[in-house]
């Protein structure tokens, strides 16, 4: 069995999850000399760089391993980047890498009729607790609150709130209305379901604000604070001095891009949970060395995923594959590469979701679909 071709497909996309801004990403196919096709997916998010990481893939990692066999895939993974360790190892480079990575895994699933989830180790669960996880789009804290009630009462037993982020919702600048905010919505979803807090770009805490913050929200029982400080080495101080006088999960880790980022980040001792995306994070085999890591550490693994249903493949086959998760992330609002791009989508029911049990990723890409979004 030999790989015969590498396709990449830069695609741009409405996001009906975040005010339907346009986002974009980059799908791979492979194909194989006896008619089996792979699909991978690096989050891309700009179009230039959708458009460059094409490029990488095409005229760059695609001649590396043509004519070797798919199955053999961490030997190509390693064969890749030992190629292009010119190209770095942060962002673009690792976008292509993670794209051919997640497509390899998917051949070889379907190559040896087996779900990634079994050539990863086999399930740890047959289904997977699912999480709501939005952008706010509401003005008022009261319709706010409401907006995740109603993701509530459609069956999520969590939900998850980015603040910082566009639009109308404003959160994360005024720490007085967040705190009535997080009240607003604890009163709203009721004791039982988890509610969780995500620090996006555009809040800025010290770690005085920090500490004040979450324990106020302490009073409200959020599930876990994501990103509350800036990442890297200048907070690392404060992220102890957080975890010293506060016991709300800390999650962070949405920044790194490599096994070796991870394992320093995990070193520093400074968080609980761990955000690591297939579609950035070395592909699959990354993500799963980071869930290594996380395992033999006793902390929490959860896939940053938000992206395009191949994404979500993977990350479920991930999460199903380690004891360590607490949720996997949906996007709740139907959108098209989540609902369009492949034949049978995935729908959370009762607040669960069950893994795949056919070849590889286990999902089918309409191809037209890719077509119709096709930008470059
Ligand atoms: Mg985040």
């Amino acid at each position: 069995m030999q790989i015969k071709r590498i396709t990449a497909y830069p695609v741009r996309y409405p996001e009906t999850n975040d005010y339907n801004n346009l986002r974009h990403l980059t799908l791979v196919k492979i194909e194989s000399d006896d008619g089996l096709t792979g699909w991978g997916e690096c989050v891309a998010m700009w179009p230039e760089v959708a458009r460059a990481v094409k490029t990488l893939i095409e005229d760059g990692l695609a001649p590396q391993i043509i004519g070797r066999d798919p199955r053999d895939n961490e030997a190509l993974h390693a064969a890749l980047k030992d190629y292009m360790w010119w190209y770095g190892d942060t962002g673009m480079a690792m976008f292509a890498l993670s794209a051919i990575d997640m497509a390899l895994w998917d051949l070889k699933g379907k190559a040896l009729g087996v779900p990634l989830v079994q050539l990863l180790g086999g399930k740890v669960h047959d289904r997977l607790r699912v999480c709501a996880s939005t952008h706010p789009s509401k003005a008022s804290l009261d319709d706010l609150a409401q907006e995740l009630a109603a993701h509530a009462a459609n069956g999520y037993t969590a939900v998850k709130v980015g603040f910082g982020k566009t639009g109308e919702a404003n959160l994360g600048v005024d720490p007085e209305r967040d705190i009535a905010y997080v009240k607003t919505v604890r009163e709203a979803l009721g004791p039982d379901v988890e509610f969780i807090v995500d620090l996006g770009k555009k809040t800025r805490w010290d770690s005085n604000l920090a500490i004040r913050m979450m324990r106020e929200f302490e009073r409200y029982n959020v599930r876990w604070i994501e990103d509350p400080l800036p990442h890297g080495p200048a907070s690392i101080e404060g992220y102890r001095r957080l975890r010293a006088t506060t016991h709300t999960p800390i999650a962070m880790g949405e920044r790194e891009w490599t096994v070796a980022g991870y394992k320093r980040l995990i070193e520093q001792n400074i968080g609980d949970i761990f955000m690591v995306d297939p579609g950035r994070v070395e592909g699959v085999t990354g993500v799963r060395r980071v869930i290594d890591l996380l395992e033999a550490s006793n902390l929490i693994f959860n896939a940053h995923t938000w992206s395009s249903a191949i994404n979500t493949a993977a990350s479920i086959h991930l999460t199903a594959s380690t004891p360590n998760y607490l949720v996997l992330e949906m996007k709740p609002v139907r959108s098209p590469m989540q609902h369009e791009l492949i034949r049978q989508p995935f729908e959370q029911s009762g607040g669960y979701l069950s893994v795949p049990d056919a070849p590889g990723l286990g999902i089918e890409v309409d191809e037209a679909v890719v077509q119709k979004y096709l930008f470059a």
